[in-house]
């Protein structure tokens, strides 16, 4: 079987909309036909400050939200980053052999730099997309289903892959990444040109999955759409209403033409009061399963445990050949 990896950040409280639309309901399709590797990045996530305590919570909460929307721990490996070292480990070899000018590139860390303040953005920040091509590379996926916004990352991990095979041998497999199409980038719901972000969004520009139904159904409502009348699907000209008929269209599985035509001659407050709906019927089995999950955590903490002794199984002999290559002498 061919191999899938992918994960996302513990770096809130809740999954959102766009980590569900356009990752989690992807994966869960994919683990069907694919050795698929899903893991939560806590090394990634220490890359903005985070709260030694709710780091922990959230790490546990992310993996219920994994496995409430549907990946099976048994079927897929699951695991947290820090729990195999392998990942920092291939990090550093990796760093060495990534120049300054091509990491200072990758548009995400700009606009994360930016955010946090150039003087006080971390290291960590500046050679996360680093890690992350280690994170891929160590298990030798032949996919990586991620959302347009990770593109430019999964680039640079084949890039690294292939310079890395150039000049030390036939180590990696070089990556495909498994691009979502543009329809399932979820926008800010209060900022709908900027993408929905756990770290950048707003608390009103968000769809949480583990949030309130009535909290959710709120925010739908009051998204900003544009002065116009007309329900249309025009990315740049009408980015709320696209946005609102993309959400609608995933998590109904009817086309944004269908929903045009059903909508046409109506108000945007008809659209946003049936698209509340919705979410809300979408999102509230996912919510009570995560909730489930997480009144037994030593249960989760177990399925994590058996996940890195499974993920080690994969890491630890990419690591091993990478280090014989660039020369290390072994350890024993
Ligand atoms: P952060 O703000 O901490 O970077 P994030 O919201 O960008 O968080 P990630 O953990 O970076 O989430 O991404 C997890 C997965 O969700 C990735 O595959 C990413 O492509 C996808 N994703 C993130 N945001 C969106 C979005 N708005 N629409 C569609 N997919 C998204
Ligand atoms: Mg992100």
């Amino acid at each position: 079987r061919q191999r899938i990896l992918s994960g996302m950040q513990p770096s809130a409280g809740s999954l959102h909309l766009g980590n569900y639309l356009g990752a989690l309901v992807h994966w869960v399709r994919l683990q069907e036909t694919y050795d698929a590797v899903f893991f939560i990045p806590d090394l990634h996530a220490i890359t903005a400050p985070q709260d030694p305590q709710e780091l922990a919570h959230r790490t546990r909460t992310t993996a219920a939200q994994y496995i409430a929307g549907g990946v099976d721990p048994d079927r897929a490996t699951l695991f947290v980053q820090s729990h195999v070292p392998e990942h920092a480990q291939l990090a550093w070899v990796l760093n060495c052999i990534t120049g300054f000018g091509e990491a200072s590139r990758m548009t995400q860390f700009k606009d994360k730099a930016a955010k946090q303040g150039t003087d006080t953005a971390s290291v960590g920040l500046f050679t996360y997309p680093i890690l992350q091509a280690a994170d891929i590379l160590l298990y030798q996926p032949d996919g990586v289903p991620v959302g347009e916004d990770q593109r430019q990352h999964v680039e640079l991990s084949r890039d690294l892959a292939q310079r890395f095979n150039t000049r030390f041998g036939e180590t990696f497999v070089v990556p495909e990444p498994f691009i979502q199409k543009d329809s399932a980038k979820i926008y800010d719901l209060q900022n709908p040109t900027a993408k929905m972000s756990k770290s950048a969004s707003s608390a009103a520009g968000l769809v949480n999955l583990l949030d309130d139904p009535k909290v959710t159904a709120k925010r739908i409502r009051s998204a900003v759409t544009d002065a116009g009348t007309e329900i249309r699907f025009d990315r740049a000209g009408k980015p709320g209403i696209s946005n609102l008929l993309a959400i609608y269209s995933g998590l109904s599985g009817r086309t944004v033409a269908e929903l045009e035509t059903e909508y046409e001659g109506r108000m945007y407050g008809h659209l946003k009061v049936d698209l509340a709906e919705v979410v809300v019927e979408t999102l509230a089995p996912v919510r009570r399963r995560a909730e489930e999950l997480l009144t037994d955590p030593a249960e989760l903490d177990r399925l994590l445990a058996q996940g890195a002794a499974k993920a080690r199984g994969l890491a630890a002999p990419t690591l091993a050949e990478v280090y014989a290559r660039v020369g290390f002498l072994p350890a024993a």
